[in-house]
């Protein structure tokens, strides 16, 4: 998790699969920020029309992220519950049977997420590929559905898939770390791991122009720096 997520009144609820899944308002800020130039700017549909096209693919390609994670958490009898939110989304246990200290679960579970993604993107592909695409319009773009849901689905698992805590890559860096090292050692590893990318990858985004990525990276490589003492200390 990466930010407290304070409630305003205006969440979302429901349940799928059994999990509770709460979205905050801000999800749909984030979506807009990130997509909203790219999206009214397509020539065919109506722009709000492709607006709420394009949120629907968003909350849909992070929702199953999540439900993969919560799909794995249940197979190791693990509850769970979905929070999406201005960050994007996480699913964090509630109960039920916990993780084990730095076994395959961890790394399963964390793989989950993205896995799920892949294979939404998969199903997009082929339907992208084998299927007539819509006419062009005055309602909705098929050219932003499927760019929306191709991007979706494949650039964000693949940078969730970096080494850094808390994306899911370093979750699993962190489980196979402490199934070599052991819990204690093995967290510190990882959290060096985090650091040292986190650090790169925030200089390579600044000289590339990526503002958000750089100042996201920084943000998060300042927490694993402080986890990094906080953990040293209790020892
Ligand atoms: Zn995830």
């Amino acid at each position: 998790m990466f930010m407290p997520v304070n409630e305003t009144g205006y969440e979302i609820r429901f349940r799928i699969f059994g999990v509770p899944v709460m979205v905050h308002p801000f999800f749909w800020l984030m979506a807009l920020i990130l997509f909203g130039n790219g999206v009214v700017s397509f020539q065919d549909g109506h722009p709000v029309l492709n607006l709420v096209g394009m949120m629907a693919i968003v909350f849909a390609s992070i929702l199953v992220h999540e439900l993969g994670h919560s799909a794995m958490m249940a197979r190791y009898r693990i509850r769970s519950e979905i929070v999406l939110y201005g960050m994007g989304g996480y699913a964090r246990s509630t109960g039920g049977r916990g993780l084990s200290r730095g076994l395959w679960d961890q790394v399963l579970i964390a793989f989950a997420g993205p896995l799920a993604q892949f294979i939404l993107y998969g199903l997009v592909w082929s339907l992208d590929r084998f299927a007539p695409p819509l006419p062009p319009n005055s309602f909705l773009s098929y050219g932003v559905l499927v760019d929306v849901a191709l991007y979706c689905n494949l650039v964000w698992p693949l940078l969730n898939l970096l080494p850094i805590l808390p994306l899911d890559g370093g979750q699993i860096c962190q489980g196979f770390a402490r199934m070599f090292q052991g819990h204690y050692q093995g967290d510190v590893t990882a959290l060096w791991i985090s650091i040292i990318t986190g650090g790169v990858l925030a200089v390579l985004a600044f000289q590339y122009g990526i503002f958000f990525g750089g100042v996201f990276l920084i943000y998060i490589t300042i927490q694993n720096f402080q986890s990094l003492q906080q953990h040293s200390s209790r020892w």
